[in-house]
């Protein structure tokens, strides 16, 4: 029996949500990006965890690689609301230039205090576009198919 890695998910069911992750970023275009699962689930006191999100996702910037994290309650929420975090977060992918664009450049035109007070109302404005993109998108999509669980006494073995 391996360890178990990651918090709230078995090692299959953690990879199988790699591959679906993989499965709905070339389905939403995203066939050149590189995504990595990580094991860690994102604090819930990160800022940049998006609110009353299930996922969060760190794009790194030019380089078409983003990391995707995901609750620890994720395996036991209801496959739509999973479909559509993952999607959620895979649309950020396509915004990014726009996002990187506002905090690179506006930010030094605006100044600090200016741009503190503008920037609360944009990303509110930017979450809720993505959200109602990704609303829209992953009634397209399917839903996850977690692995079957192991029969404990060991007759199951095809799985
Ligand atoms: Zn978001």
């Amino acid at each position: 029996m391996t360890k178990q890695k990651h918090p709230g998910m078995t090692n299959a069911e953690f990879r199988r949500l790699g591959e679906y992750v993989r499965w709905m970023a070339d389905a939403m275009g995203l066939r050149d990006w590189y995504f990595n699962l990580k094991h860690s689930p994102p604090l819930r006191d990160d800022e940049s965890v998006d609110k009353g999100a299930g996922a969060r996702i760190e794009i790194y910037w030019g380089k078409r690689y983003a990391d995707i994290s995901v609750c620890e309650e994720f395996r036991t929420m209801r496959p739509d609301r999973q479909r559509q975090f993952i999607c959620h977060e895979l649309v950020h992918c396509h915004l990014d230039h726009l996002d990187s664009l506002t905090d690179n450049k506006l930010r030094d035109h605006m100044g600090e205090m200016h741009w503190q007070g503008w920037h609360m109302g944009f990303d509110l404005a930017f979450e809720n576009a993505i959200d109602a993109i990704a609303d829209a998108w992953a009634r397209k999509l399917p839903l996850i198919s977690w692995p079957k669980p192991k029969v404990k006494n060991g007759r199951d073995k095809r799985a």
